[in-house]
């Protein structure tokens, strides 16, 4: 306890001005149990507490920080652009400087719009298939998370084939009507749901490799399917790249699977650790928005200098070193086969899902491919393993639906000491 008294005592503050202490859910442990850590600073693979703790972080803020935390290039970007002023609500050339850049890291794009958010990317990409297509359903798959807009906080309804109800309450059921789940890894499931709702589905949206109910990349096959299915019945299909985007390659999904999207997502990576959003689409989709279009879509930050500085030095970094996702790659893997060693050794059930810079460990003994898989993950061993990790000083996120993001701030050596820190946290599961 004591090795955490700043950080409770700093909790209890927060906790009586902000709800649940946090300023989004998974921050307060709800799902592990314990006090959140309050962190003072990070650099490269390190965070450091508000006790003096020290811990190797395999959250990096959810994704963004690929290149380690407080990266000279972005930094720097970020100081030099705020002495200039920090927003103008008017048009400034970063804004066209970066969308050129991510124009040409990705594949199948030709405009792109910049927002502040993850969700506000999906929530507006919806839109835009929605006003482009003029249909209003859409469907998502169980288990995938677009962000916080109403549309997709949606549950499962009665009946694979009947529309989705409400899993938060304010969200409405008109809403939820119109939101249909189904089976992620599972093309069937898709084609009945299109058929069983001809000429009235939108969109397809998807994380083409979930990232939240843990780390479950798509089989094969399965998205080069669900572009067909879009195609043949005239329904776009929306990447939500937020976490996939500029971390599995420079091109994101689309580039590393070779299956092009109609309007892809962005996010995390894409700011530098500032809040930045994205959605994007070929020339025809994109221009129907507002102001050439009539679909509505604004934001008094959208673009924000400082934002786009932050976004413009991570992306020119990952552009000009492309290794770095074969680094990336190849530490993600050492580090899969080491803790997959050690947690055999131990006979600790366990199932670990690897692509690219994702990673994550299920405490299951069988293949983990869609949310009915992932929720069969053993959560007590997860909690026990969670804390015995923070004790070793490595940082995992507080949930077992979440992916491990990989740095390439992390050398072998800190590698190897997460391994041994598995290795003994595994003895006492
Ligand atoms: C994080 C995330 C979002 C939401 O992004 P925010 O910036 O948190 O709003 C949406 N989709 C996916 C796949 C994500 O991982």
């Amino acid at each position: 306890m004591m090795r955490y008294q700043r950080s409770s005592a700093l909790f209890k503050e927060a906790e009586k001005v902000i709800p649940g202490g946090v300023n989004s859910p998974v921050r307060a442990f709800k799902a592990v149990g314990g006090t959140p850590i309050f962190v003072e600073s990070a650099k490269g693979a390190y965070l450091y507490d508000a006790d003096g703790n020290d811990f190797l972080d395999y959250i990096n803020s959810w994704g963004p920080m690929i290149l380690g935390h407080a990266y000279p290039p972005v930094v720097n970007a970020v100081i030099e652009k705020a002495k200039k002023g920090t927003s103008f609500g008017m048009p400034t050339e970063i804004e066209t400087k970066i969308a050129e850049l991510a124009i040409q890291m990705v594949p199948n794009i030709d405009k792109i719009r910049f927002v502040n958010s993850g969700t506000e990317a999906c929530m507006s990409a919806v839109r835009l298939a929605r006003g482009f297509t003029k249909k209003d359903k859409i469907i998502k798959f169980a288990g995938c998370y677009h962000g916080h807009s109403d549309s997709f906080l949606i549950q499962a309804g009665s009946g694979a084939i009947t529309f989705g109800s409400p899993n938060s309450p304010g969200v409405t059921k008109g809403t939820a009507k119109d939101t249909l789940l189904a089976t992620y890894n599972d093309l069937g499931n898709v084609e009945e749901l299109l058929l069983a709702n001809k000429n009235e589905i939108a969109c397809i949206i998807i994380e083409p490799v979930a990232g939240n109910m843990g780390c479950i990349p798509p089989k094969t096959e399965f998205l080069e399917g669900l572009r067909h299915l879009c195609k043949a019945h005239n329904v776009l299909l929306i990447f939500d790249e937020v976490m996939t985007g500029f971390r599995l390659a420079r091109g994101g999904a689309q580039e590393l699977f070779k299956v092009q999207a109609d309007i892809v997502c962005y996010g995390k990576v894409i700011g530098g650790g500032l809040p930045v959003g994205a959605f994007a689409a070929r020339e025809e989709i994109m221009n129907f928005l507002a102001p050439i279009g009539p679909v509505y879509q604004a934001g008094t930050l959208s673009g924000n200098p400082l934002a786009m500085a932050a976004g413009f030095a991570m992306l020119t970094e990952l552009n000009n070193n492309p290794s770095i996702f074969t680094s990336l790659k190849e530490k993600t893997a050492y580090l899969h086969k080491g803790l997959s060693e050690v947690l055999h050794k131990n006979q600790i059930i366990h199932t670990i899902n690897r692509i690219g810079s994702m990673l994550s460990v299920h405490f299951f003994e069988d293949e983990v491919i869609d949310f009915d898989s992932a929720v069969k993950g053993n959560n007590e061993t997860f909690k026990k393993f969670f804390h015995g990790m923070l004790n070793e000083g490595i940082y995992i996120a507080p949930s077992a639906f979440e992916t491990w993001f990989i740095t390439d701030a992390l050398n072998y050596a800190d590698l190897d000491k997460t391994i041994a820190a598995c290795n003994r946290v595994a003895k006492s599961l």
